[in-house]
């Protein structure tokens, strides 16, 4: 009996399962609410690394007498060209999705959706006409949005989430970003390439808190040769629109005045209007979805993959877990292992990280050891002009096993 799957949303976590589901031979239904990639490839991965690769030509161009390459005038940029080659990258993509979807017969359905019952999952499109899928299997990949700071909501303009940050409809003289994590950290790169005067406010004491600390303090050296500013340990009190300017408030008195403020405060998880109360899906905390390893939620044959799980948010773990899910709903046990996720940072330069934290083997106990190499003792670094960097490896202290290893520096998510 062929199974029926229904997939709501289409994000990377959804549209890996769907096409990986159909290959198997199930018939595959996919609902997006938006447009198909979902946050990755629509406000996130794809659009940032299309800025980065816009900001980066920029730099070297700036630099490119450094090669010996005599650029005459002034180098300048043109905001709606580096706007228009992000918009081809994405719809190329988008493209690609619709076309596999349509080459292994994945159905879709565009409008939102919501369950009425474990087997059943109502459609309401965007025309408003409903439409109710009846389900032998459901996986939910709903993923994630910008988190708000609570009381300031985002407008668009003057406070602004990444959603709009990618938009790329003006680039201010001052720009305040806060939080200095991945998103804020990228982001505070780009617009400073751009022109705008950025500074960064932290709550924690160092940039990229989930980074081994030796990655963190290359790219703060690399923020203040880039003249971004950061400051740590500080907490936004207030966050006030007058007249044109935006001031911010911080903790300890300081106010600091910019036309635009982008909240990068973290992501808040797609997991309500789902009717997942009512069939008893268990959520977190946060309102993440509870999954075990084989991706089920506390509902049997309702699966849960990507963001909306609340474990890393990161596209490939939701693409992961999305082939896992399928696994387990073809009757074939498969568990997802976190123990080795790699993920890319793509600051200037990059920071590229798999395995275990230098802190973290410390807690844990470990007997390791470090291994380092600068990228400034490499020939090839000086051939490329990028010395700047450091290739760190933990291994364990009796066996050699590679426990973590943590690059910052040209092509390091490359490397990792
Ligand atoms: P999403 O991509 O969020 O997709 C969910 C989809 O479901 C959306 O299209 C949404 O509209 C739709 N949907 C929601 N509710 C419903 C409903 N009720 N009915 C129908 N459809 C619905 N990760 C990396 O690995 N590398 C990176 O470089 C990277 N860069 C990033 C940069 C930025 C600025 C951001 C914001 C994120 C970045 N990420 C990156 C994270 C990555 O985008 C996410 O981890 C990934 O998109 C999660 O995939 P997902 O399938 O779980 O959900």
């Amino acid at each position: 009996m062929t199974v029926k799957l229904t997939i709501i949303g289409s994000g990377p976590g959804g549209y890996v399962a769907a096409i990986r589901a159909a290959q198997k031979g199930m018939q595959v239904t996919v609902l997006e609410d938006s447009e198909v990639g979902g946050a990755c490839l629509n406000r996130g991965c794809i659009p940032t690394k299309t800025l980065i690769a816009s900001a980066e030509a920029l730099e070297r161009t700036r630099h490119a007498a450094d090669f010996g390459i005599e650029v005459t005038g002034e180098v300048t940029y043109n905001l709606a060209k580096i706007r228009e080659r992000k918009d081809k990258v994405v719809s190329t993509q988008i493209k690609g999705i619709r076309g596999l979807f349509k080459s292994w017969g994945v159905a879709l359905i565009e409008g939102r959706g919501s369950l009425l019952s474990p087997d059943v999952v109502r459609a309401v499109q965007k025309d408003g006409i409903t439409m109710d899928v009846k389900s032998d299997k459901v996986i939910i990949a709903t993923g994630s949005r910008p988190a708000a700071i609570p009381g300031i909501p985002f407008d668009g303009e003057r406070i602004i989430s990444s959603d709009d940050a990618v938009r790329l409809m003006k680039i201010p003289k001052r720009l305040l970003i806060i939080g200095a994590g991945v998103i804020g950290s990228e982001f505070a790169f780009i617009y400073r390439a751009l022109g705008a005067e950025v500074t960064l406010v932290e709550l924690l004491p160092r940039a990229l808190s989930t980074e081994d600390e030796e990655m963190s303090e290359i790219i703060e050296r690399e923020f203040k040769k880039s003249k971004i500013k950061l400051m740590t340990d500080v907490k936004v009190e207030r966050v006030e629109k007058t007249g044109d300017m935006v001031v911010t408030s911080l903790s300890g008195g300081k106010q600091i005045t910019t036309e635009m403020v982008l909240v990068s405060i973290g992501r808040s998880i797609n997991s309500d209007n789902l009717g997942l109360e009512m069939i008893g899906v268990d959520r977190g905390r946060r309102g993440e979805l509870i999954v075990n390893e084989k991706m089920e939620t506390t509902v049997p044959g309702i699966y849960a993959i990507g963001d909306v799980t609340g474990k890393f948010m990161l596209a490939h773990v939701a693409s992961r877990q999305g082939l896992t899910a399928v696994e387990n709903i073809l009757g074939n046990e498969e568990k997802m292992d976190y123990t080795v996720v790699p993920s890319g940072i793509f600051t200037m330069p990059e920071v590229g990280s798999v395995g275990l934290r230098e802190k973290q083997a410390v807690e844990q106990g470990i007997k390791y050891r470090v291994g380092r190499f600068p990228y400034r003792a490499l020939g090839k670094a000086h051939a490329m002009g990028e010395i700047t960097g450091l290739v760190k490896v933990i291994v364990d202290g009796a066996t050699d096993k590679v426990l973590g290893m943590h690059v910052c520096g040209a092509h390091a998510t490359d490397m990792v």
